[in-house]
């Protein structure tokens, strides 16, 4: 082998490598991103445990709530579906 074809075998293998590492960060990122999903959905606490209502309390809803999230009727703290006219000890009026 000339210099220059070392250069070139050694730039080959460095692609390579390169791509090896692309392909596991993608897929590291993946594992990541499973996991954060996890943990979150996990981390929802149990209605009873919030003392969900599936009615308004004083005036308070949690369709006026921040944590509620209408396009899924769910909520960001609580877990499962939760109703509009609900309510839990947990509520944080919209500003
Ligand atoms: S925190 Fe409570 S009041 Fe607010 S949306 Fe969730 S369940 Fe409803």
């Amino acid at each position: 082998m000339t210099k220059t074809t070392r250069e070139v075998c050694s730039l080959e293998v460095s692609r390579r490598d390169m791509f090896k590492v692309a392909a596991g960060a993608v897929g590291a990122a993946a594992i990541v991103g499973l996991t954060g999903s996890e943990v979150l959905a996990q981390s929802r606490m149990a209605k009873t445990a919030a003392q969900y209502q599936a009615s308004p309390r004083s005036g308070q809803t949690c369709g006026k709530c921040t944590n509620y999230i209408v396009a899924s009727s769910t909520c960001k703290v609580i877990d499962g579906t939760v109703s509009a006219n609900g309510w839990c000890s947990l509520f944080v009026a919209k500003a």
